[in-house]
């Protein structure tokens, strides 16, 4: 096999070499190694720390560290030395006041990180397993949650003054004919649904429940089979309503600018306020004017509705979050940043002045202690780094011909990946700040996603046409 699809297959290979668990999952679910593949692909094109392209930029090659402390290639990241207050800084701008626009951060309840000692370094008589959002810097202004990845019996989400969102993982369920949560609960019901979300403790009056909804699949879905699903979008959106009381109840558009129109509309006569423009996580980067497109139109609709409230789904880059900041929606959120610490080993790194404020470092495997990037004292670096964890180590299995301890299991992948929402956190903090004090800079204009839009039509598109 050579091209794309040798190199997905091989990752794919690659995968379950590391952890053959991963094969039950993907037999009881094969879209889930679809969904593997497409998240690794998207960000497979971040630097990776051995990279050429690295190599050639960097200054002239350091002597390779010997001892304990492993330099493994020389290269330099930290060629000035930096200490960790300085390469990792804390956010530049202070918000005055919140802009209106809010992160929600993506997150499970479910996933933990493992403490064996107390604050004072004491061992604790048993291993603590501590919920992640305990290892996020700063108070996040919503969580964002799905039934699909709730766990009913472990601790439910903080809860946020603003309010946190749950919703039914569409995503999940995208290659089934109806809402279903398939590892438990089967299809939903509108009352089934509705039990869940309380179960799941969501609040009246502040905490946003999302109707279950089907995303349409671009170029997959044919006209009908769009049409069945809007229908089945509408059905659920009609019995919620009733069963709702006083919580806040969101739907969702899905397809096309002109079915989220008529979506849009329908929602509306039903009553609804809240409303999420889903499935734009992957046009966000591919077709980025069609999302722009999308959050102009809902926002036109807001402008007539003023108690509208506006989610855009899983579109969360910085650029983006300029945009959305300068349009002002009323939340986004996106989990990219997390996933991507698991899918392909991605570090962010803050930094201030990037015109993308956050540098992504693709970490290899098993490099236990590198010193390429000086450890990290965000709250999750620090606790997994007390644990003996390295979160600029990669889980997987231990390769090394050398014989260093392996240091990367999933520990150091789970504090990584909270280590990313920390960097991006104050990313965000920065790039909502200078939106709000009349800073462009940062800021993609109307004009250039067009722009960007015509070259992609004009563009051949090699890489579509080999996946496709
Ligand atoms: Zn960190």
């Amino acid at each position: 096999m050579v091209g794309l699809k040798g190199f997905l297959f091989h990752q794919l290979a690659r995968a379950v070499a590391e952890d053959p668990e991963v094969l039950h999952d993907w037999h009881a679910d094969p879209q889930s190694a679809v969904t593997y593949l497409e998240t690794w692909q998207a960000a497979r094109t971040a630097p990776t720390l051995m990279s050429e392209a690295e190599a050639e930029a960097s200054v002239p090659p350091m002597p390779v560290t010997t001892g304990s402390s492993i330099h493994r290639t020389g290269l330099g990241f930290n060629p000035l030395n930096l200490s960790s207050e300085a390469f990792y800084p804390k956010a530049q701008h202070e918000l005055a006041v919140p802009p209106r626009a809010r992160f929600t951060v993506v997150i499970n309840n479910r996933d933990k990180l493992k403490l064996t000692q107390d604050h004072a370094g004491a061992p604790l008589p048993a291993p603590k397993m501590e919920r992640i959002w305990n290892f996020i810097e700063t108070d996040p202004r919503g969580y964002l949650t799905s039934l699909a990845y709730h766990n009913p019996n472990s601790d439910p989400l903080p809860q946020t003054d603003e309010g946190n969102i749950y919703d039914c993982g569409a995503w999940s369920y995208k290659a089934e004919p109806y809402p279903i949560l398939k590892k438990r609960n089967g299809p939903l019901t509108p009352e089934g649904t509705m039990k869940l979300f309380e179960e799941a403790g969501a609040r009246e009056g502040r905490d946003i429940i999302v109707s279950p909804d089907m995303m349409i699949l671009d170029g997959l879905d044919s006209p009908q089979v769009a049409r069945e699903k809007i229908e089945i979008s509408y059905q659920f959106a009609r019995a919620m309503k009733p069963l709702a009381g006083a919580h806040r109840l969101m739907a969702v558009t899905h397809g096309s600018f002109e079915q989220r129109h008529e979506m849009m509309e329908h929602y509306l006569d039903l009553g609804y306020r809240h409303i999420a423009l889903g499935s734009l996580a992957l046009k966000s980067s591919r077709d980025p004017y069609f999302v722009y497109r999308c959050v102009e139109d809902a926002l036109q609709y807001r402008a007539q509705v003023p108690d509208l409230y506006i989610h855009v789904l899983g579109v969360s880059s910085i650029k983006w979050a300029a945009t959305l900041t300068h349009l002002g929606v009323d939340s986004f959120d996106g989990s990219s940043m997390y996933m991507s610490a698991f899918t392909a080993g991605s570090f962010l790194q803050y930094v201030p002045e990037d015109p993308n404020l956050l540098k992504k470092y693709r970490i290899v495997e098993n490099v236990p202690g590198s010193d390429e990037l000086p450890p990290c004292h965000c709250p999750a670096c620090s606790a997994m780094r007390a644990e003996g964890w390295d979160t600029r180590a990669q889980g997987g299995t231990l390769r090394d011909p050398s014989g260093r301890p392996y240091n990367g299991g999933n520990e150091a992948n789970m504090g990584r990946a909270v280590h990313n929402i920390n960097m991006y956190l104050r990313a965000l903090q920065d790039v909502q700040a200078r939106i709000l004090a009349g800073d462009e800079s940062l800021l993609v204009k109307r004009d250039r996603y067009e722009a960007a839009r015509e070259r992609r039509d004009n563009l051949e598109r090699p890489m579509e046409r080999l996946l496709n």
